[in-house]
């Protein structure tokens, strides 16, 4: 079927506005592309039926893993419910088809759907604004040193280091050296916390901010976190919270509450919209009222029952993102925000907490836990007694896949050994969380018993252990030029 050519549409829109007028003549699209570009003869393309199609590509979306086909515990990545209908409404016309530099007139929905999200967000963290520009929780953390630079810039101050804890998420110091300051690790202690002697021993009127995650990566909420602001603080330094998985603290804490002068979220983590596979995702930052000044443009406004955009921030540290981000991915947030409503979010939290203690109590026997404090949404174990016996963690994840789950995250957090890091989720039944403690048990007793079996996984999967150490030594890149 042909579709109608944008330039034949009629100068009204359904919403009455003037669409600019368009120069292009009216002809067939064939004519407009020079002759050399056009197929001569039809492409010999294969006859097949429809059903071989569909099967065909239902055979091939089942080769890999993926969250539809069953269990995926990936620690620290939320690979959580999706809501189908959140994808039946970003993928509907009367929001695909608007494009960015229309009129705000036009575009009133969704303007307002961007101002309400922002207004959400600042409800569930407490924090005065928003922005929805970056595109990932890494951007937003790019965003957030930006922020804190022009901070310091304004007030003069001469500022060098950003400190992180050496449990934090690898993006955390790649942004601070992207966004032109220096690291400084801070230790963590036995119980996987925040080494408080460490950072005050750390701590000068060069350092610009400290980032923090909360809970950190180990699934364990900082509990010296009003501490940590308050010395941070004491050198003009700005808290950074990384929030992108925020699905511990829904309705129970505020993150401007714990201290935290800036933060990001992970809206394709935490607010249900896919995540992996390169993305869109998106990962707004939140600022306290002292930070608003410095928000990326432009912003919504509501101005007598108008929304419209406010590009007039002298202030501003300018543009991170071309328009307003990744809009389809904030409607999605939008829709299941809806859904779910205050209670539903408090829920969240509390069955993510649930799902990953029912783990650590049933799986700490045979695998040793990472810490003694009770965990959050996620919960972290070390394979160190499984290697003792000949089988590494990189071996118990493969064979995982032997049994339909997806592996967890692994060999992070950096500061446990052998770490096997894992979050279920808050949608997951008991019935699947005692199946994946059953095979993790069965792992167990087979590194016991014929310790190759588990060495050798996968076994049942269409391409089994990759040979990484030729990969990584005999690199082979093919590079192909169109042209030649
Ligand atoms: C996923 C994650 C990030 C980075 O988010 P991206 O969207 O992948 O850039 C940062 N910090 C933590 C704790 C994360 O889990």
């Amino acid at each position: 079927m042909q579709r109608k050519l944008i330039f034949e549409h009629s100068k009204k829109g359904k919403t009455g506005a003037t669409i600019p007028k368009c120069d292009v003549p009216q002809q067939k699209i064939t004519n407009l592309i020079p002759k050399y570009f056009l197929r001569e003869n039809l492409n010999n393309l294969p006859q097949i039926s429809e059903p071989e199609v569909v099967r065909h590509y239902t055979n091939l979306s089942t080769l890999n893993h993926h969250v539809d086909k069953d269990f995926y515990p990936l620690g620290s990545c939320t690979m959580k419910y999706n809501p189908k209908i959140n994808e039946a409404i970003a993928s509907n016309s009367q929001f695909t088809e608007i494009h960015p530099a229309q009129l705000s007139e036009t575009t009133q929905g969704s303007l307002k759907i961007l101002y309400k999200v922002e207004k959400y967000l600042c409800e569930i963290t407490n924090m005065n604004a928003f922005t929805l520009h970056p595109a990932a929780g890494s951007h937003g953390e790019l965003t957030g040193v930006m922020i804190i630079r022009q901070y310091h810039k304004f007030k003069n101050n001469k500022k060098k280091y950003i400190l992180i804890p050496d449990s934090a998420h690898g993006t955390n110091p790649a942004s601070v050296i992207i966004g032109g300051y220096k690291t400084i690790k801070i230790n963590s202690t036995e119980e996987g916390l925040v080494d408080i002697d460490d950072l005050k021993s750390k701590l000068n009127d060069e350092v610009a901010g400290f980032m923090l995650t909360n809970p950190n990566t180990l699934g364990i909420f900082e509990e010296n976190v009003l501490e940590i602001s308050k010395l941070i603080h004491s050198v003009d330094g700005l808290m950074y919270m990384d929030g992108a998985n925020l699905n511990a603290l829904l309705g129970i804490v505020k993150i401007n509450n714990m201290g935290f002068d800036i933060t990001h979220l992970n809206l394709h983590k935490t607010f249900s919209t896919p995540h992996g596979g390169g993305g869109p995702g998106s990962g707004p930052i939140g600022v306290t009222e002292k930070l608003k000044r410095f928000l990326p443009t432009p912003i919504v406004i509501k101005e007598n029952n108008n929304y419209k955009l406010e590009y007039n921030l002298p202030d501003s540290i300018g543009k991170i993102h071309s328009y307003f981000g990744n809009f389809n991915v904030v409607l999605k947030t939008y829709v299941y925000l809806r859904m779910l409503g205050e209670d539903g979010l408090k829920d969240v939290s509390k069955n993510s907490i649930i799902n990953a203690n029912y783990l650590r109590a049933c799986l700490k026997d045979k695998f040793q836990i990472s810490s003694p404090k009770i965990p959050m949404h996620e919960c972290v174990f070390s394979g160190d007694k499984q290697k003792e016996k000949g089988a590494k963690t990189l071996d118990i994840a493969k064979r995982l896949l032997d049994y339909g789950m997806h592996a967890p995250t692994i060999y992070f957090p950096l500061i446990v050994s052998e770490a096997l890091m894992i979050e279920p989720t808050e949608t997951e039944s008991k019935e699947t969380l005692d199946r994946f403690v059953e095979i993790m048990l069965q792992i167990d007793k087979e590194i016991e018993n014929n310790v190759e079996l588990v060495k050798n996984a996968p076994q049942s999967t269409p391409n089994s252990r990759l040979d990484e150490a030729t990969a990584s030594r005999e690199l082979d890149v093919n590079y192909f030029m169109t042209n030649s």
